[in-house]
């Protein structure tokens, strides 16, 4: 048994240090929140759909050239990570309008991007991780301008990538959110996860606003079904990745 302890409880996983200093042990919680934590509630089965997803997302996008932090999964809901200096910005990519793009815009909800949006948010949870310019993010040294180019490039890479993937599956990637972090190396890697907490994904062959929705919306909303949605992401997932060999 390898000694491990606690480095981060955050508020949808739980990181713990191994005996490699490189390597981190990431369990993924059940738990849920929403609009910065004011809502709290569980997802039962999450933590384990949440790593199966996220590991098929990552071993997927290795094979097609774009580093990821996964080393492997010991356990349903634990993964094995490399130990990255997180980069503070939350990488959001959109083809279509939802969120608080709509909300601060105007777009209506559902409008098909010319091309993808590419954003970058402040990650920090009390100032509400707000939306930053370029400059502001260069002007806070949060990255340097290669890394800010990189991210933008790697963040559409792995766009078409998903959203290719996503549509063989049967599920429209609307938006979603990367995190990225620094190896010893100074190398750019993809962290933390890929999953319906981070992601909207709807039912391509459904245009009902509130039953397409295959993701956190439906707790965000209370649309009920929590969980048959995520187990439907990941049936749909596994289906796809076997059959494409
Ligand atoms: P939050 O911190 O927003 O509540 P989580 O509960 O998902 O989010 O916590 C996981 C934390 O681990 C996040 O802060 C994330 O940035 C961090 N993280 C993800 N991957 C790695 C990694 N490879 N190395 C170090 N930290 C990581
Ligand atoms: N997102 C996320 N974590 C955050 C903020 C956003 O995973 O802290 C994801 C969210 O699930 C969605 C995308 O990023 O897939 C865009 O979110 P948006 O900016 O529309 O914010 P929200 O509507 O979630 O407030």
């Amino acid at each position: 048994m390898s000694a491990r302890s606690l480095l981060y409880e955050g508020k949808a996983k739980i990181i713990y240090t191994t005996d490699d200093p490189e390597v981190l042990l990431a369990h993924f919680k059940d738990d849920a929140t929403a609009y910065n934590a004011q809502k709290r509630g569980s997802i039962i089965g999450k933590g384990e759909i949440n790593c199966t997803i996220s590991k098929v997302l990552f071993q997927q996008l290795e094979n097609h050239q774009i580093q990821t932090h996964f080393i492997d999964c010991p356990a349903a809901n634990e993964m094995r990570v490399r130990a990255l200096q997180i980069l503070p910005i939350e990488v959001v990519v959109r083809n279509i309008a939802a969120g608080s793009l709509c909300q601060q815009t105007g777009l209506s909800l559902g409008t098909v991007l010319k091309q993808p949006l590419v954003e970058f948010y402040y990650k920090n949870d009390q100032l509400g991780d707000p939306l930053l310019t370029r400059d502001r993010l260069l002007l806070m040294e949060l990255a340097t301008p290669k890394q800010v180019e990189q991210l933008q490039q790697t963040a559409l890479r792995i766009n078409t990538y998903l959203s290719n993937f996503f549509q063989t599956c049967g599920i429209t990637l609307v938006d979603f959110k990367l995190e990225f972090g620094l190896d010893s190396q100074q190398q750019l890697l993809l962290a933390d996860e890929i999953s319906p907490d981070t992601c909207r994904l709807w039912n391509s062959s459904d245009t009902d606003p509130n039953s397409r929705v295959m993701d956190k919306d439906r707790f965000r909303r209370d649309l009920g079904n929590v969980e048959n949605a995520y187990q439907q992401v990941l049936e749909r997932v596994l289906a796809q990745t076997a059959a494409s060999g």
